[in-house]
């Protein structure tokens, strides 16, 4: 009950003089009512005005019985408690809540500001005051039941408040209360409260950390670089320095016999298959197997292509496992795996499923899936234990994770950050039209196929629904044929079967398809390094990381490569800064700052619909500064007051330390 906060406040500790009324506030007031009628307009409504010697104010109610009509008459005194707003050049409240008071008595004011706390149905606010009462009571009776953590010399340095002295505060904040800074959640004894929940995640993590180096060893590749020389020798490129450190920094960690845990970024298209490939290659040679998990089929299906390409001649065994497959060809290809047979496995989540067993799995690769949380991380890991023997585990994403995020939900992950794009590449030439244009631009089109370029067309709909998307693209599919007589159209979507999906694909690689009608089930990962020109249907409604990842398909050969980013009616002041914004620039990471700033943080992750931090009261945008503080904190209390650590834990990140599921 204690850790339920309220969600605002309202003040109910002094009554307003009328006079002293702004529109927007919620106030308390008391006056006696000069008239009341009842108003025909195009509502029948009763309004009722009141003074108090220092001005008026109207009450409106559209809903009232006669019984209420009756007993607001002239002179009753009452009081209301509502929000104001202007009425022509008046002020007045809707529906206040209202008593009324007798003349005789004094009805008692608020003590404190009344919380208000998130509820649900069924369960009244009066109830839960009711109970935070109550609790707060039995903590003032019995302080040990809530013992004081933070009490270390850094915490003491700080002038922290205490946490019942906090607690009591911001359940019932005193009448004088600082009401805008609570509200905002940026009143010191709130932060208070923050800190130590940032504290316990981040001790939390670190736990992580030890517990998983302690009991458990992985494989140690020592000749790494050696094992995989002639692989890279036979590439058709050389690797940038970027990748080439990268590189190092992985075999490096493959070498130790403890497990490598590393978050691998690259922006779109700085080249991290290849890596993936140099790694699970490695790792195979030493006699173990790769698993590399995509975030859809489609991706899935090109990993197996490049992978097959480059390691087939190599004699190592790729197959793909896929949900979708037949039962039998899956039995069978499950089989493989658990005999070993099937050295690199490709596929989506059913690579975990639980009827999937791997023979010796020494390495498990995450292609493009940042939203995954520490504890699917930990989840996946597991099902590659033997005993103590835990594989290594890469993940790798062109999605740039903010520092606040780096410091919380990726503290157990070492970091490589690929920041340089193959030589040769050109940037993508971007430009924004109108849909008023779409012949204009059917006709560039045209013009980019006959001199022997691929193109993609983005059917996009704000409409979450997968089946409108698909429709849209259908019938731009069906448009294009008609205008583009004699050209190769093709189209793919996510209600495809997988096989008929990986069937276009292959016609576009080879060209046979000049134009692929897409949704955005291309967004992530797909490479056809052909394909130069993008066009982007209702661009407006996307936010830019997901626009980037589009662009992204496109700039990846030799050829110069263009995007046009079409949107429809008139662009709001936002959505012209946002394409704007991919008009400038083509770095993935001023990208992202710049859609946290037109954005916000929430949007940016997703994080808090997927919930890869259970934060109850800090919030990772508004905390940044407090987050800066806590390793600092978890040094110190690991140090001289260890026996904290697991209380804090307990406190705030609860089951943290249980692992998940996937
Ligand atoms: P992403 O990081 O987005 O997953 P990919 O791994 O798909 O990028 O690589 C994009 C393209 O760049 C691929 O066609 C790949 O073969 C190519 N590529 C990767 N590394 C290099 C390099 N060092 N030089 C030239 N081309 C490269
Ligand atoms: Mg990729």
């Amino acid at each position: 009950m204690l850790f339920h906060l309220p969600a605002r406040y309202e003040d109910r500790t002094q009554l307003k003089p009328l006079g002293e009324l702004q529109a927007g506030h919620e106030v308390m007031i008391q006056g006696t009512v000069e008239l009341s009628e009842v108003r025909y307009g195009r509502r029948r409504m009763l309004l009722t005005r009141i003074s108090d010697g220092t001005g008026f104010l109207t009450l409106r109610f559209f809903h009232f019985s006669a019984a209420q009509q009756r007993s607001l008459c002239r002179g009753t005194i009452i009081r209301c408690f509502g929000e104001t707003r202007r009425s022509g050049p008046d002020l007045e409240i809707v529906h206040p809540e209202y008593q009324i008071i007798k003349p005789e008595s004094s009805a008692i004011i608020e003590q404190t500001l009344t919380p208000v706390y998130p509820t649900t149905e069924g369960l009244h606010q009066l109830s839960l005051r009711r109970y935070t009462q109550q609790a707060i009571n039995l903590l003032a009776q019995q302080a040990d039941r809530l013992p004081e953590l933070l009490d270390t010399p850094v915490c003491r340095n700080m002038k922290l408040p205490l946490l019942a002295e906090s607690l009591q505060y911001i359940h019932r904040p005193p009448r004088n209360a600082n009401i805008h800074q609570l509200q905002l959640g940026m009143h010191p004894m709130q932060r208070r409260l923050a800190l130590e929940e940032l504290l316990s995640h981040h001790l939390s993590i670190r736990q992580l950390r030890k517990r998983g180096k302690k009991n458990n060893h992985s494989l140690s590749i020592k000749d790494a670089n050696e094992i995989t020389a002639d692989f890279i020798n036979e590439l058709p490129f050389a690797l940038t320095n970027a990748q080439q450190r990268v590189i190092g920094e992985i075999f490096n960690d493959l070498g130790r016999d403890t497990a490598m845990q590393r978050l691998l970024q690259g922006d779109v298209g700085s080249g991290k298959t290849v890596i993936a490939a140099l790694a699970a290659l490695a790792t195979i040679r030493a006699g173990y197997q790769v698993a590399l998990m995509a975030p859809t089929e489609l991706l899935a299906e090109q990993h197996l292509q490049t992978l097959s390409k480059w390691l087939t001649p190599l004699n190592i065994n790729i197959s793909l496992l896929s949900g979708k497959l037949p039962a039998a060809k899956k039995r069978a290809i499950l089989c493989a795996i658990a005999s070993g047979e099937i050295q690199l496995v490709v596929g989506t989540h059913a690579l975990f499923q639980d009827d999937s067993q791997f023979m010796q799995l020494g390495l498990i690769i995450v292609d493009e899936q940042h939203r995954f949380g520490v504890h699917q991380r930990l989840a996946l890991r597991e099902k590659g234990r033997h005993g103590n023997f835990i594989p290594h585990q890469l993940i790798m994403t062109a999605t740039p994770i903010p520092r606040t995020l780096a410091m919380t939900a990726y503290a157990d992950l070492d970091t490589s950050i690929i920041d340089e794009l193959p030589p040769g590449r050109q940037p993508v030439e971007t430009a924004v039209m109108s849909d008023a244009k779409r012949d204009e631009i059917i006709q560039a089109v045209k013009k980019a196929c006959q001199d022997g370029r691929q193109v993609y067309w983005v059917c996009t709909l704000i409409e979450e629904s997968e089946a409108l998307q698909c429709q849209a693209a259908e019938a731009t599919a069906e448009l294009l044929s008609e205008a583009l007589d004699g050209l190769g159209i093709g189209l793919i979507h996510g209600r495809m079967k997988a096989l008929e999906k990986a069937s276009v694909m292959k016609d576009f690689r080879s060209g046979n398809i000049d134009i692929l009608v897409a949704t955005t089930v291309i967004e992530v990962g797909v490479d056809v390094p052909n394909a130069s020109l993008m066009i982007i249907e209702n661009a407006e409604r996307l936010g830019l990381a997901q626009l980037h990842q589009l662009r992204g398909r496109v700039g990846r050969g030799s050829t110069a490569s263009a995007c046009v980013l079409m949107y429809q009616g008139k662009l709001s002041a936002n959505g012209r800064a946002r394409l704007a914004a991919m008009r400038e620039t083509s770095d993935g990471f001023e990208i992202a700052r710049r859609d946290l700033e037109l954005r916000g943080p929430g949007e940016l992750l997703g994080t808090r619909q997927t919930g890869l931090l259970h934060l109850r009261i800090a919030d990772l945008a508004r905390d940044a500064d407090l987050l800066e503080k806590v390793p600092r904190l978890a040094t110190e209390i690991e140090a001289i007051s260890p026996q904290l650590v697991p209380l804090l834990i307990r406190r705030w990140a609860g089951d943290v330390l249980e692992y998940g599921d996937v």
